[in-house]
């Protein structure tokens, strides 16, 4: 029978990979930490709704990209999310989260978008997201990208660079709108098909389209910076200096316009060359309508999302992969009342706070010495019915040359423990 696969574009993530990813957790729950952001974790299952009324109906993501299905029991459409945003926003809604003020969340976790699986392009992916809900801009949104420098620091990653862009207020966008479609009219002929569709649904996505055919034409196209009112300019001036106060270089990209729709002023990307086509690993700005445009009271908020993937493939590439914690004790045994006695030695040597593990599956001492070895601990113990007569262990080291000794599980335990082991 044909052994079954997993859905493609879905990965696994092997032992030998996971510590890379926890590695990873781990620095980020440090660093979420050190800015005041808790922990919010909502359902990968939403209401399609949520997703085509935040989003937008004519990007991308909500076009072609989403996991929908009807649920069989009450004709129900619902989605596998996309993104983090929207479930997030909604469970502010929900719960009142606002209700004593404004508040930094943070959550992580799989997002599903049926997109062509390749380098850095997965069908099921990771993000971490943070979102400061309830803020005005734009110290939080300095904020943030001052974390993601900071970020970087901590995973020793260099060559990430900033690129942000003002999209200003929804008057504004409106104005640039009509600008721009003026303009793409005059050049229909030489537009592809996914942006003459988007034409008039959705102008603005075809400055991020990805095909450089199209980069020239996109390259002349009017500037949105000529739009701006005062209050946006004002903003996105005051963040510019604030980042340049903390030390964290930028760029201005005038073209940058992300691919959802709920984003109002400040936007940015934090993009690396070295990985190719999917360079973005991280992206976000602000959406003061996001709220209400989910039926909420108006709140303002901004936030942003990082591709865990695209980060542990830069990790690896900088040559940062830690490796997988061997156990400090591995467990050999044999006979009736060495096995009995073998166990618990592993339980009292555990009391003790060591990783161990118990042989399991039999065979000779030589064969499970083998094992023991291949575990990469650095101390077998060794139990056969003389031991387990005289409670005592054999203990070899593994790592180092150094005799056998037979100990009590206390001194076991003190040797393991001992400094600079
Ligand atoms: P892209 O332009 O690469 O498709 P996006 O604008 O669709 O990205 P966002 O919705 O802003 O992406 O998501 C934030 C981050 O999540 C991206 O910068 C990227 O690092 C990661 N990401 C998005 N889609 C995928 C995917 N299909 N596979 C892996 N990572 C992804
Ligand atoms: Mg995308």
């Amino acid at each position: 029978m044909k052994a079954i696969q997993a859905v493609r574009g879905m990965n696994d993530v092997l032992p030998d990979h996971a510590p890379l990813w926890e590695h990873f957790e781990q620095t980020v729950r440090d660093w979420l930490g050190r800015y005041g952001y808790r922990n919010i974790r909502m359902p990968v299952l939403e209401k399609t709704e949520l997703f085509v009324r935040s989003i937008g109906e004519v990007t991308d993501i909500v076009e072609k990209e989403m996991y929908t299905f009807i649920d069989q029991l009450n004709g129900e459409s619902l989605t596998l999310r996309p993104e983090g945003t929207a479930s997030c926003v909604r469970a502010a809604i929900q719960h009142n989260l606002l209700y004593n003020g404004p508040c930094r969340v943070f959550y992580w976790g799989p997002m599903f978008r049926h997109e062509r699986p390749q380098k850095g392009r997965f069908r099921q992916f990771h993000q971490v997201g943070v979102e400061a809900l309830g803020f005005g801009g734009p110290e939080v949104d300095a904020e943030h990208m001052i974390m993601g420098a900071r970020l970087w620091k901590d995973l020793g990653l260099d060559d990430i660079r900033l690129e942000i862009n003002s999209l200003g207020s929804s008057d504004s966008r409106a104005r640039y709108r009509s600008r721009l479609i003026a303009y793409l009219e005059s050049r229909i002929d030489e537009l592809d098909e996914d942006s003459r569709r988007r034409l008039h649904t959705n102008p603005l996505r075809v400055l991020d389209s990805k095909n450089p055919a199209m980069q020239s034409i996109v390259e002349q196209a009017p500037r949105l910076e000529d739009d701006l009112d005062e209050a946006s300019l004002a903003s996105f001036d005051r963040l510019q200096s604030l980042l340049r106060a903390a030390g964290v270089g930028f760029t201005i990209n005038p073209r940058l316009v992300r691919g959802l729709d709920y984003y109002n002023d400040a936007v940015y990307e934090w993009t690396t060359t070295r990985l190719g086509a999917q360079g973005t690993v991280c992206a976000g700005g602000r959406y003061d309508g996001l709220f209400a445009q989910i039926g909420g009271k108006p709140s303002a908020a901004c936030g942003f999302a990082m591709g865990i993937e695209r980060l542990l493939a830069l990790i690896e590439e900088s040559g940062g992969t830690p490796r997988a914690q061997a156990p400090d004790v591995y467990v050999v045994h044999a006979g009736e009342a060495g096995s009995r006695y073998a166990w618990k030695v592993a339980e009292a040597l555990r009391d003790h706070r060591l990783a161990v593990v118990l042989h399991c599956g039999g065979g000779s001492f030589k064969s499970q010495m083998k094992r023991a070895d291949g575990s990469g601990a650095r101390y077998a113990a060794i139990i056969g019915d003389d031991e387990a007569h005289g409670e005592v262990v054999s203990v070899k080291p593994l790592r180092e040359t150094g005799e056998q000794q037979k100990l009590a599980v206390d001194e076991v335990a003190e040797l393991v423990r001992a400094p600079g082991q």
